[in-house]
């Protein structure tokens, strides 16, 4: 635009007046129409500054345009060519793929399964705290690094990806009371495949974590959240029950697993109810969690006494407890007692007896639902609790009988490479089978947890000398 080259030329009046044919008054109406039509063309047309001033403001609306024709043709691409992954923290692919990015992010660079390189200058981290176990018992806590709320980049398989973590703040989740949170992965269309690949990688990932290990879930609201992290598998022969039992059990509990289609086909509800009955310490919880462990199963604790617990919020925990699982209701005596739900403190949840029982009835649905109950009272239960249909198989599970007594020694004691001290372990083990028998003729008992404990304290002989003191007089 050139500003200097739009000088106005001077009028030429004579010009005008000399060439027109008009009758005067028309001419003196032309010549006012001549002079305002001159004076806007010297104000608007001729003048330097409009005309700038209309320049620019044509260069202001070839930008609009082009910015939103640069918009429009970005949302178009972006459709086109980007695709988008959307995970919320409902699903159970959200934490693996957290879990996912913080793994490959920090791994080394060497490893070969590396494919999510590190955050590209990611700010935003968060810190995940998790115990972690060693084979020895003891434990280590550790902390990882996640990407927290905010956008990050990171490349898988050759492909770049942004992940964008947003948390909505100003809702909750109704019952857990947590934020709701969402990941929303994107990459180029032609990509999109590794999206799954991604997932079952992050998946496998996951569960690798959890091989070997039990998931206790605990009730929040209505949902079931794991409760702490996976504690290792106890191995079932560790726990001593009295000959032939822990076979029962396991026998009645597979053979239930694989009666699915026969319960299908009679329009019987495909669910099971175990009672554990017997004195404190005999290896009721540790039994089920170890019997849970051993067929990859997981445990979801229910505590009838927690507040804020309803008939329908427990039929609906019921109804919906993660499939592998066992549900587990300790104390069942304790909660209810003389049909009153009453918690140990004196407080009186919601749940009513005729509740639970429903939600133990349940609807008839496939699903399979396994329930184990523990009781230190079992005469403390009403029979309508205990009929079956909602226990299916009660057993009892005692103090120490000589067998379990001499058992549970060997097994503290022996495992020696050398087979004379295989042979002394075997022979002070047969002493304590001896005294137990002696002492149970007595009316005496003592629990597995007491000898438990006494294994631990002392050595083979020490433990053995002083056995004899533990026991008790039988409860009754
Ligand atoms: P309960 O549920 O019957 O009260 P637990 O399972 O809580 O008993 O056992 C308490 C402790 O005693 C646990 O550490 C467990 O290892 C030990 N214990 C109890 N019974 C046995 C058993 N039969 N065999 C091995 N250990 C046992």
């Amino acid at each position: 635009m050139d500003i200097q080259g739009a000088q106005p030329a001077p009028p030429l009046e004579g010009q005008i007046a000399g060439s027109s044919g008009l009758p005067s008054t028309s001419l003196a109406a032309h010549q006012d129409a001549g002079v305002s039509s001159s004076f806007i063309n010297t104000f608007l047309g001729d003048n330097p500054y409009f005309q700038a001033g209309f320049g620019l403001m044509g260069v202001g609306v070839g930008l609009t345009i082009l910015r939103q024709g640069l918009v429009f043709s970005t949302t178009a691409l972006r459709r086109r060519l980007l695709v988008s992954l959307e995970v919320n923290n409902k699903d159970r692919a959200y934490e693996w793929f957290l879990a996912w990015l913080a793994h490959n992010a920090q791994s080394a660079p060497s490893s070969s399964s590396r494919r999510a390189q590190s955050w590209l200058r990611s700010h935003q981290l968060s810190v995940e705290t998790a115990v972690e176990e060693r084979s020895n018992g003891s434990s280590s806590v550790l902390f990882r690094l996640v990407a927290g709320p905010g956008t990050h980049w990171f490349k898988y398989d050759g492909a770049w990806m942004q992940m964008k973590r947003e948390r909505e703040t100003r809702s909750m989740q109704l019952m857990s009371q947590m934020p709701w949170e969402t990941v929303t992965v994107t990459t180029l269309s032609r990509d999109r495949h590794l999206f799954s690949k991604l997932l079952a990688e992050a998946r496998d990932l996951a569960l690798r974590g959890r091989e070997g290990k039990l998931v206790i879930r605990t009730a929040w609201g209505i949902e079931w959240k794991p409760f702490g992290q996976p504690r290792r598998k106890r191995p079932l022969h560790s726990v001593v029950l009295d000959t032939g039992m822990s076979e029962k059990v396991e026998q009645d509990v597979k053979a239930f697993l694989h009666r699915r289609k026969w319960y299908a086909d009679r329009g019987i509800p495909y669910r099971r109810g175990y009672l554990l009955h017997g004195p404190p310490g005999s290896g009721k919880t540790s039994y089920i969690q170890a019997l849970a462990g051993s067929l990859s199963y997981d445990i979801c604790l229910l505590n009838l006494s927690e507040r804020g617990l309803g008939d329908d919020k427990l039929n609906h925990l019921l109804s919906n407890a993660p499939e592998r699982s066992f549900i587990l209701i300790e104390d069942v005596d304790a909660a209810f007692n003389k049909r009153v739900q009453t918690g140990e403190d004196g407080y009186q949840s919601s749940v009513t007896f005729s509740g639970f029982l429903n939600a133990l009835d349940g609807v008839a649905s496939g699903e399979e639902r396994i329930i184990f109950m523990t009781t230190n009272h079992i005469e403390k239960l009403d029979p309508a609790l205990i009929r079956p249909g909602r226990v299916d198989l009660s057993v009892l599970v005692g103090d120490a009988s000589p067998t379990q007594a001499r058992t549970l020694f060997t097994r503290f004691y022996g495992g020696s490479e050398s087979v004379t001290a295989q042979e002394v372990v075997e022979r002070m083990g047969k002493r304590v089978e001896e005294l137990t028998t002696d002492e149970m003729r007595k009316g005496r008992r003592i629990s597995m947890a007491a000898l438990q404990g006494l294994f631990i304290r002392n050595d083979a002989q020490d433990a053995v000398k002083a056995l004899p003191e533990l026991f008790v007089e039988t409860r009754t």
